[in-house]
């Protein structure tokens, strides 16, 4: 263990904190289960339950400077703050760190040279200093030796905020400050904030390189083929990107360079509820191996942990290094895609499971970024709700969508790679009625696209969206392809479809403005004639 006075963080002011300077996965087990933030599980992995079980976009700011001022697409979730709050906080924070222990991996985020950042990751939290360790790019050793830190996050979960004195909205924060290469951090022990505040970063700083930023997972074939997975939580990245026939580059972040693809992280990040090992054996080996850490998973009387148990949350997670899932790609870098692939859940039942999309749709169905949520708790309620989210990733998107827009296209024209929209969600009905896409045969249909065996196949139109829908693809049984054939009822259907429709449409209005009336003209089209 590498036990250092405070100096490597005296430019903070933090004279007297304890430091750990780059502990390893023993040092970390060790301080984990010191300090009570965890257990090891009987089969190996560092089990942690956290005070928030997701993500606090709604506490997540960016301090409005000079060098954010214009190129901040801000409302929404670029919430702006200003420098004098970020400096309060921080000397506040320091104040309250004197003393205390602490933390710091020296990580990258980025696997091209080019384009890494180097992160000093400063937490409180053992745990979170092991999720980092997995989920950042780790140095070599002589990496390490000269390593230069572009950027601190000093993330801080027993600090509290003061809402009515620190110009925050809760006790917990999320700040980024671009003229201070900082991000600081209270209130929440989600470690997920670690890896989400850096990709924002990147998402902010790569389009002036002409790199595109992607919320995506990715991963290539034998012969190069590299694919990518847009797609908002829960609608497949980790699932479908770990497939045993292709290698994986990664399952959340990436950037698009002149030469390809590179991933953002050196880990994977994966939901583990009701994990099936049959159908999803990779993620689910990790879930039993030491190394990984599992985010507010119940362990059984046994100590193992119970993937059915979802009483903390729904949002169970593993995080692992990327080296835990067999046949990953070598250094994580990739050539320009073949295929981008968009990953809805729509819980509506109206997407096709395939279809391919036109360069417009393209841009229509990126900057519209759908899914649909499963009805919650709340009483009455007994409709999916949808969820547009543009860039299929909007809490993490700085600019404005229609430069991450732009920049999409450019790339898919340049490299000729085809785009198709995969509904992992609903089919047969809408949730209640129909079921879940089975992943056999959404993997079926990926390898069909991937393959190329679907350049030859025929394609019929689908009204509402004009999506193209193949018409036959082996493996998958007839009445599954067209979504309509799907339902008992095709009125119902048609009825369904229309009202997704008209919600596409209201959504897009607030872009309508900044694209190519061509992409406008694409928009789904509620008074389509039915099929059939
Ligand atoms: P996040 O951005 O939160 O990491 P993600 O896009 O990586 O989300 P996954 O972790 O892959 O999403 O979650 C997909 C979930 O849906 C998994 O729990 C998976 O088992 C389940 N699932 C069910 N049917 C399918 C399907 N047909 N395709 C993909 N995933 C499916
Ligand atoms: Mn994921």
């Amino acid at each position: 263990m590498s036990l250092t006075a405070s100096a490597p963080l005296a430019d903070l002011g933090i004279k007297t904190a304890t430091i750990h300077l780059n502990p390893g996965v023993d040092d970390l087990y060790a301080h984990a289960t010191r300090l009570g933030e965890g257990v090891q599980a009987a089969c190996g992995p560092l089990t942690v339950r956290t005070n928030k079980t997701g993500r606090s976009p709604k506490d997540r700011f960016i301090v409005e400077d000079d060098l954010t001022r214009d190129k901040v697409w801000w409302g929404g979730f670029n919430t702006p703050i200003s420098g004098a709050v970020f400096d309060r906080l921080l000397d506040k924070m320091t104040r309250y760190a004197e003393g205390k222990e602490l933390f710091v991996q020296q990580v990258y985020a980025g696997t091209d040279p080019r384009y890494r950042i180097g992160c000093r990751m400063v937490t409180e939290m053992a745990y979170h200093s092991l999720f980092i360790h997995n989920m950042f790019v780790r140095p070599t050793p002589a990496e390490l030796a000269d390593f230069h830190e572009d950027w601190t996050v000093l993330n801080i979960p027993s600090f509290r905020a003061d809402p009515t004195l620190d110009g925050v909205r809760s006790d917990t924060f999320i700040i980024m400050n671009f003229t201070r290469r900082m991000i600081i951090a209270g209130g929440t022990q989600y470690a997920g904030e670690n890896k989400k505040g850096i990709f924002g970063v990147l998402n902010f700083l790569l389009p002036d390189q002409g790199v595109m930023p992607m919320h995506c997972s990715a991963n290539v074939g034998d012969d190069g083929d590299v694919a990518l997975f847009f797609g908002l939580s829960g609608t497949g990245k980790t699932t479908l990107s770990a497939d045993p026939s292709r290698h994986l580059i990664g399952d959340d972040e990436h950037g698009w360079t002149d030469s390809g693809i590179f991933n953002f992280e050196g880990g994977c990040y994966a939901k583990v509820i009701k994990l099936n090992p049959e159908a999803e054996p990779d993620i689910y080996r990790t879930t039993r191996t030491y190394g990984t850490v599992l985010e507010n998973v119940v362990l059984d009387a046994g100590g193992q942990p119970d993937l059915n148990d979802g009483s903390l949350t729904e949002n169970t997670r593993s995080a692992y290094p990327i080296s835990q899932i067999p046949n990953v790609q070598p250094g994580s870098l990739g050539g320009h895609p073949r295929n981008v692939v968009f990953l809805t859940a729509d819980a509506f039942g109206v997407l096709p499971p395939i279809s391919r999309l036109s360069a417009e749709q393209t841009m229509y169905q990126f900057i519209s970024g759908f899914t649909a949520k499963i009805p919650g708790t709340e009483d009455g309620v007994t409709e999916p709700s949808p969820t547009f989210s543009t860039c299929f990733g909007a809490p993490f998107m700085p600019r404005h969508p229609g430069e991450y827009a732009r920049l999409l296209a450019q790339k898919v024209q340049d490299s000729g790679a085809r785009v198709w929209l995969v509904n992992t969600g609903w089919t047969g009905g809408m949730y209640g009625t129909g079921q879940r896409m089975s992943i056999a045969h959404t993997r079926r249909l990926i390898h069909a696209a991937l393959s190329g065996e679907l350049d030859g196949a025929t394609f019929e139109r689908e009204p509402h969206f004009g999506l193209e829908i193949p018409t036959d693809v082996q493996g998958i049984p007839a009445g599954v392809l067209n979504p309509r054939d799907a339902w008992a009822d095709p009125q119902a259907y048609d009825e369904t479809a229309r009202k997704l429709a008209r919600m596409f449409r209201e959504n897009f209005r607030r872009f309508e403005d900044g694209v190519d009336p061509a992409v406008t003209a694409s928009m789904p089209d509620p008074d389509a004639a039915p099929q059939g």
